[in-house]
């Protein structure tokens, strides 16, 4: 393939949030970085998130729950570094809730306060009136209980990656968009030294994958191996996302998780508006499914909304909002897959769920792991070869 050829120390393939994030802690240490994308940066997957940067939903998991914890406190020190407007992180915390009728929600959310508590991420109980408080337009059942979790946020997530974008302009990063990875370029003895793209190739001594869904095929096409396309441990798992219109003052102020057995969940995105999500609906929809199911899916959405939210009714129909169907890469045990990978000397991946959550921390262990070659004792629950299938 013939066209410019670049060299730099190390080459991130794909720029969503993961990819950005890993740039962003590779120039941080010094190395100079190429980023490319198929496409435009954050036009993947983080384009449809709902972005809620948060540990409170990983209490299932130890390990991986302290790994989400370490996400959201770096996007903290990132607001006390650069401020809130810069960076698009919304300190907010977020409130969960049960009716009091409702015994087994109610035990689990208890349950979930009490190891919060146990880990160091606060979780406070509060009562109807707290929670009227916290969120005045909320219609909370009279016998509302539930808890609050100051550390959660959520992020604008245009806003943040025009923030790490300007940051890895500023340091002499390069960003190539619309430009694919097409071949990873190796030694004989598997050696990492470049990658070809559709705009040249670019040498290098390290390449890290960030593609996220994609990464079974990009593997798959880079290395000429059939195998990482059919056994990679990754599963879809799209998502609905619906964007109230534009009104007056924000609706809520927290992440909201209601207590609604659908797990309804929303948040405020600026200028009045929501973003809606359910876990039930989420299963309702696919990538490629019909316009009509993800319209009636976004309708149930809204209506459960206007049922808790009054001041929602104006909203009169599904064409005044905006409908996103995304899909996440999901490991097959729901965890991440960061570190080496084992095919090639050089060759990381940086493969998540909970990815806008998990992006800075995830970015600082694998520039740690490019530029010392050890991988840190935080990422070895994490790496490819627990899955039997790639041992
Ligand atoms: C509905 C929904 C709700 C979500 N809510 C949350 C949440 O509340 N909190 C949370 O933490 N996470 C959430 N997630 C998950 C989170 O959004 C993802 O984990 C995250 O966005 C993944 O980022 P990424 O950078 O790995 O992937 P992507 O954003 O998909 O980026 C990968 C990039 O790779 C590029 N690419 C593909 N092939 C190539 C190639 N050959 N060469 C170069 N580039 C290539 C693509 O163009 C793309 O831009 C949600 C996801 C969905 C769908």
């Amino acid at each position: 393939m013939s066209g410019i050829k670049k060299s730099c120390d190390v080459v991130v393939v794909g720029a969503g949030i993961v990819g950005c994030s890993v740039a962003h802690a590779l120039v941080g240490k010094g190395l100079t970085v190429v980023l490319t994308d198929a496409g435009a940066v954050g036009g993947g997957t983080t384009s449809a998130s709902f972005s809620w940067v948060n540990a409170t939903s990983k209490v299932n998991d130890e390990p991986y729950f302290y790994f989400n914890a370490e996400g959201v406190r770096l996007y903290h020190d990132m607001v006390e570094e650069w401020g809130p407007k810069l960076t698009g992180i919304h300190q907010t915390g977020v409130i969960a809730w049960s009716s009091a009728n409702d015994t087994a929600r109610t035990k689990e959310l208890r349950q979930n306060a009490k190891l919060l508590n146990r880990w160091d991420y606060p979780a406070v109980w509060v009562d109807h009136k707290d929670l009227a408080q916290l969120e005045p337009k909320i219609s909370f059942e009279d016998s509302a209980q539930g808890y609050f979790v100051e550390n959660d946020c959520w992020i604008d997530v245009d806003l943040f990656l025009q923030f790490l974008t300007r940051q890895l302009h500023q340091a002499g990063a390069q960003i190539m968009e619309y430009c694919p990875a097409l071949e990873l370029i190796a030694t004989e003895e598997g050696k990492v030294l470049g990658v070809e793209t559709t705009q040249g190739r670019v040498s290098c001594g390290s390449l890290v994958l960030a593609t996220g869904v994609h990464s079974p095929q990009v593997l798959s096409q880079i290395t000429g191996h059939e195998g990482f396309a059919s056994r990679f441990p990754l599963q879809q798992a799209p998502g609905l996302l619906v964007l109230t219109p534009p009104g007056g003052p924000a609706l809520v102020h927290r992440v909201i998780y209601s207590s609604d057995s659908s797990g309804l969940h929303m948040r405020d995105a600026g200028q009045g508006r929501l973003l809606l999500a359910a876990d039930d609906t989420d299963g309702l929809v696919s990538e490629n499914g019909s316009v009509d199911t993800a319209t009636q899916a976004a309708k149930l959405l809204l209506e459960r909304t206007k049922q808790l939210i009054s001041e929602c009714k104006g909203v009169e129909s599904i064409e005044q909002c905006q409908i996103k169907v995304g899909v996440r890469g999901v490991p097959n045990d729901g965890r991440s897959i960061a570190g080496p990978a084992l095919s090639a000397d050089g060759l990381y991946l940086a493969i998540t769920h909970s990815g806008v959550t998990l992006a800075p921390i995830i970015g600082q262990l694998i520039a740690s792991c490019v530029e010392t070659g050890v991988v840190p004792e935080q990422l070895v629950p994490f790496s490819l070869d627990r899955f039997d299938t790639f041992i």
